[in-house]
Parts: structure tokens; sequence; C-alpha cells
């Protein structure tokens, strides 16, 4: 039986859905992805994320500062772009260097532009259940879950790794599906106890093989969001290879829940252009 879920086909019939969508539209949206510095790894997601858009006919803004640009000035380039009617969607490339306060920056950007939910405006409304813009990773997990058609209700979810990104939104997106919840951290005392108990396990760390067979019971669904590169390869935050046998499904890396985030990013663009043009 297979047990893969397959997040590259998922992500492909959604890119193209979005293609003919854009298509259809007599002003494209503007993706403006704001970078300071020359961090090499930010190049290379820039890089893709220009690639991402060109796909399916988004147009691409890269707007480069200096390192060393205070803070007043950053601030001042995300509200010309806020401005800008032409762009429908912004992105502070992170990290961005330790004298500038992220905080204050990512709230900077236009909520309704805001197409990684990053802003404490967008964050709030993950929390209250309003409608807001959510971090592309979380979004494309729960839109697996509901592909695969995995529901949540009445199962316990159990959530490794809490950022801002991943975990965090993870908390609120279940538990408005109806899942119990439990979410571990590096200070968590016997991950083993918690992940066990999992019906359905999302491990978002950034340790290769952190989970194995011994960690989990059997039938449980796992989401592995971790991207660990060693020697050239790709490896999960889960050995997948140990736990096969016992669960019932899981995203393989790469191939699972990578290409979900580029997708939804994507969709993220299209929901803020609409929002925006509204
Ligand atoms: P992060 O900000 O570094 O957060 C890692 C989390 O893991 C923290 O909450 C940390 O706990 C927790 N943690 C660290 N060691 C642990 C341990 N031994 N046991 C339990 N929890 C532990 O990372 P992130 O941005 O969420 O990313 C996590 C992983 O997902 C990385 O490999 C990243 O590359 C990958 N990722 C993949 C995608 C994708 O599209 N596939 C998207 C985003 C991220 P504390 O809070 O206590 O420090």
């Amino acid at each position: 039986m297979n047990k893969i879920i397959d997040g590259k086909s998922t992500s492909l019939k959604i890119k193209e859905q979005l293609k003919v969508e854009v298509e259809s539209f007599n002003i494209k949206p503007t993706l403006a992805v704001v970078q300071v510095g020359d961090n090499p790894a930010s190049n290379v997601y820039i890089k893709s994320k220009e690639k991402a858009t060109s796909v399916v006919g988004i147009n691409f803004k890269h707007v480069k500062l200096l390192d060393d640009v205070s803070e007043s000035e950053l601030i001042e380039n995300i509200n010309e772009l806020n401005n800008d009617s032409k762009i429908t969607g912004i992105i502070v490339q992170l990290p961005i260097p330790k004298h500038l306060c992220e905080r204050k920056v990512l709230d900077a950007i236009s909520p309704l532009k805001d197409v990684d939910g990053l802003t404490a405006t967008n964050m709030q409304k993950l929390i209250t259940g309003d409608e807001g813009i959510i971090p592309s990773t979380p979004r494309g997990i729960m839109t697996l879950l509901n592909t695969y058609d995995i529901k949540l209700e009445g199962k316990h979810v159990v959530i490794v790794g809490r950022s801002n990104l991943v975990g965090k939104p993870l908390i609120n997106l279940c538990l408005n599906e109806n899942a119990t919840v439990t979410i571990c951290h590096s200070k968590t005392l016997d991950l083993k106890e918690h992940t066990k108990q999992a019906d359905i396990l999302i491990v978002a760390v950034g340790q290769k093989h952190l989970i194995n067979k011994s960690m989990i019971k059997k039938d449980v669904v796992i989401i592995d969001v971790g991207i660990n590169k060693e020697d050239g390869k790709l490896y999960g935050d889960v050995n997948f290879e140990d736990v096969y046998d016992t669960v019932s499904l899981i995203t393989p890396v790469p191939k699972g829940v990578g290409p979900m985030t580029v997708a939804m990013l994507l969709k993220n663009v299209v929901d803020c252009y609409k929002k925006n043009i509204s």
C-alpha cells in the first residue's frame, strides 16, 4: 500500500489552477521581496521565489538594500511598497541584520500585502479564528491533510517545534479543526512520551532523524517539515525508512511539505491581490 502524502503532485495541481486564475486577471499581481544585505541562503530562496512566481504569471520585484541600512530607511522602503498600487504582496526576507528590530520591520508591512502572514495583525487573526493570511508552510500542511481527507476532529495532534513560522500557527489551525493539540519544544521533558500519543505528528525542528520508530504509535499520520542537508542530500526530521512500516501515511523529504510551501506562497500572493483590488 502506498503510504506517501505526495506534496509534489498536490502542489503542481494547485500551481496549475493558480496559473489559469492569474491568466484571467487584466492586471497581474506583483510580489516584492525586500532583502537586506547579501546572505547567500537568502539569495537562493529569493531566486526560487522569483522562479516560482514566473511559472504562474506573477510579476516579481526585488528590492535589495545594504546590510547597514537604518531601520527608518528600511521602513520607508516598505511604506513605498505599501503605497504602490502595482505591488500586491510584500515579503521581507528573513533573517535581517541584528541592528534591525524584526517585529517592528515585519509590522511595517501592510496586513493586506503580508503574503508571509507574519504581521502581528495576521498572527492575531489566526488566534481569533478571523480570516487573515496564513503563513505558507502551515497552510500547505493543512491543505495536504485536507487533500488526503485526514480529519482532525477529536484527534490528538502533537506538534514538535514552536517557531512563529510553523509550529505556533499550527496550534490554532489544528484547534480550529477541533483537534486536541500538544506542542513540544527543546525544553520538553521526555519528548517520546508525547510523540507516542500522537494520532497526527507534525515535526518542524531541523534535526535529521530526531523521530524514530520507538517514538510513535501504530497508524500515526506523520508530517515531516524538517529540511536537513547532509553531503548534498536532503533529510527530514523523521527517520523515514525506520518509521514507514508503522505509519498509516507520511510526507517524504523532499517532495512533501517543501513544494506545498511554495504553492501556498503563490496562493497567498493571489489572495492578497484579490483583497487589494476589491
Ligand atoms: P526554528 O525556528 O529553528 O524552530 C525549531 C523549533 O524546534 C524550536 O521551537 C525549538 O525549540 C525546537 N527544537 C529544537 N530542538 C528540539 C528537540 N531536540 N526536541 C524538540 N524540539 C526541539 O525552525 P523552523 O523555522 O520552524 O524550521 C524547522 C525545520 O523546518 C527546519 O529544518 C527548516 O528548514 C524546516 N522548514 C521547512 C519548510 C518547508 O517548506 N518544508 C518551511 C519552514 C521550515 P525552542 O523553541 O525551545 O528553541
